[in-house]
């Protein structure tokens, strides 16, 4: 069965680092879909700067002519912290035995053991852990412990079983976060090209990050 691929993050904004990734991994194991899922109230960081509503507006925009790329906005909706686990589970009991990737950027993959239930994530999906410029992957510690034994080269494998394998996956290299381009609008300075120009279109005519916090 095709995988389901879930992308969680803040999304404050979406950009082309998000995008192009996601696009790749979308042809690279031949996803039956994959879903952008904005989180409401992320457990280890500080408020997202706009709205879920906003940022859901942004993806949405974003994502609108990509066949495969779907919006989910559960935890948007629910209230409490957004915990993954709490998603993917939600997601499990739809999909049946349906493969599910929980997608990862190295960054976020090394933040595991400070996840709420983490070491449930791989009984519910598989994880894809995508290289992003700046962090390398090493298993240290804790996370070795539990995810070396999984590792796998073969893409073929996520079809195979719902969830338990962890994938390590390079794209296209792309050094764009969501802190530059804030930190870029709030200083004056033009975002454009590092987010779609539906997404540029709308920061812009909305007045959106122009104030100071970052
Ligand atoms: P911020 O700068 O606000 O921390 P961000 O750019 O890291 O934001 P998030 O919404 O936090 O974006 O990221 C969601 C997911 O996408 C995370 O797993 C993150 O590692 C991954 N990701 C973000 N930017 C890239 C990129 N340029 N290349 C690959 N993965 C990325």
């Amino acid at each position: 069965m095709r995988p389901i691929g879930v992308l969680g993050g803040t999304f404050d904004p979406i950009h082309v680092g998000h995008l192009r990734s996601a696009l790749e991994l979308l042809e690279t194991l031949d996803l039956a879909e994959l879903r952008f899922v904005p989180a409401k109230q992320p457990p280890h960081r500080p408020l997202p700067r706009l709205d879920g509503a906003s940022r859901a507006r942004l993806i949405s925009s974003a994502i609108r002519n990509q066949p495969g790329f779907v919006l989910d906005t559960r935890e948007l909706s629910r209230p409490g912290p957004s915990y993954t686990v709490d998603t993917l589970a939600a997601m499990r009991a739809e999909a049946g035995d349906q493969p599910l990737c929980l997608i990862l950027g190295t960054d976020a993959f090394l933040g595991l053991p400070k996840w709420h239930r983490w070491e449930k994530l791989l009984e519910l999906a598989h994880i894809i852990v995508m290289g992003r410029p700046g962090t390398s992957l090493t298993l240290p510690g804790e996370l070795g412990a539990v995810m070396a034994d999984q590792l796998t080269r073969d893409g073929r494998e996520l079809c195979e079983r719902p969830a338990g394998c962890v994938y390590c996956w390079d794209g296209t290299p792309l050094a764009i976060s969501a802190t530059q381009i804030r930190s870029l609008i709030a200083s004056g300075r033009s975002a454009r090209y590092l987010v779609p120009d539906e997404v540029w279109n709308i920061i812009l005519t909305e007045e959106m990050y122009k104030s100071d916090a970052i």
